[in-house]
């Protein structure tokens, strides 16, 4: 089929171009990341490659449909950033790539609670200056400390097996516990009840209405002083302004972000020449106990390839007119 890959990179043409070897389609790569304006850019397509921050809202996906596109292939697992109910009437498929590599997501965040704790990232820097001195670099033992896992699925099942084996006790908090999880020691409580215990809390559940700032003022203030926050999730799942005010209270005591609430236009792309004028992100690099990644959790060679495949196994899928084994629908 013809597909349209809105924000390509680099990597992304390598892996899509390899594993297309095996399936056939025509693909042209476009930088632009999808949105109104840019749809006019599918016309003619069959379908439209689109990753996390391409927008498809109503008017993109009416622009879609009248340049003939019936599919949408995302290559991530969420689909936040799609009016899905829009796409039905639309008649558009649409169908994701569930799981590409959970532990891609779960040994970042192990990677995040690691450099914040024995502050690696200052220490790479001391050392490299000639500066061997230790003052302010003490962390913790992991090592029989409480995390909590708010969303068990694919990639929190996975991180809360790495925290077991570090030695730590894990609470959860999911709709749907786990349970072989909670064979394997994870003990299931109320989310208020997980603020409550928890050393440190990392965010693995979708984002959807329900889980909007999940992280606001009121869960922050039942946590426990000098708490560790890690998202790998999505960003809205935290009210960065609370969070920026309890960075400042020193009641949190470490913030990992790799997704940020208004990354979309940020993130993914080099800004460094650039006058930054999101006060809010600007704030957040002042803090010494504030982490940020752009996003790059899902970032491995694995994960890209396993993408590339399931994504355009989809687009063959659609093309033959077979079930969709990994379809989004409304
Ligand atoms: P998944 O669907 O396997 O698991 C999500 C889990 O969250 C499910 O167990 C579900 O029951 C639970 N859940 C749903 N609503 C909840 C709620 N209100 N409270 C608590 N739990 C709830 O998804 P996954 O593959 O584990 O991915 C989780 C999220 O990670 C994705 O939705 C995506 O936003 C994010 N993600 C980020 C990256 C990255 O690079 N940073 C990469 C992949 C996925």
């Amino acid at each position: 089929m013809k597909l349209a890959l809105f924000s390509a990179h680099g990597y992304d043409r390598r892996f899509f171009e390899e594993e297309n070897v095996r399936f056939g389609h025509e693909l042209v790569f476009f930088e632009a990341g999808l949105e109104t304006r840019t749809a006019p850019l599918a016309a003619g397509f069959d379908g439209v490659c689109v990753f996390v921050n391409d927008r498809l809202d109503a008017p993109t996906i009416a622009a879609l449909a009248s340049g003939g596109v019936r599919f949408i292939a995302l290559r991530c697992a969420g689909f936040n950033n799609v009016d899905l109910k829009a796409a039905a009437a639309a008649q558009m498929r649409i169908a994701r790539v569930p799981a590409y590599s959970p532990h891609a997501v779960a040994e970042h965040a192990l990677a995040l609670i690691l450099t914040l704790n024995r502050k690696t990232h200052r220490a790479y820097n001391r050392v490299r200056e000639g500066n061997f001195s230790l003052d302010g670099l003490a962390g913790f033992d992991l090592y029989g400390r409480t995390v909590g896992v708010v969303g068990t699925g694919l990639i929190g099942a996975v991180f809360a097996g790495l925290m077991l084996g570090v030695g730590c006790k894990a609470l959860a908090y999911d709709l749907k516990p786990d349970a072989e999880l909670e064979r394997r020691g994870v003990e299931y409580v109320a989310l208020d009840e997980l603020y409550r215990r928890a050393d440190i809390i990392s965010l693995h559940c979708p984002l959807t209405p329900a889980t909007q700032h999940l992280i606001d003022a009121r869960a922050l203030g039942l946590m426990r002083d000098g708490v560790m926050l890690i998202n790998t999730g999505r960003g809205a799942l935290i009210d960065t302004r609370a969070v920026v005010e309890a960075l400042k209270a020193g009641r949190v005591g470490a913030l990992g972000l790799d997704v940020y609430e208004q990354e979309e236009g940020l993130f993914f792309s080099d800004h460094s020449g650039e006058v930054l004028l999101d006060d809010l992100i600007a704030r957040l690099l002042t803090f010494p106990n504030v982490l940020i990644t752009g996003h790059q959790a899902f970032f491995t060679e694995d994960a890209l390839r396993a993408i590339a495949n399931v994504t355009l196994s989809n687009a063959r899928e659609f093309e033959s007119g077979a079930l969709l084994s990994h379809e989004v629908r409304a």
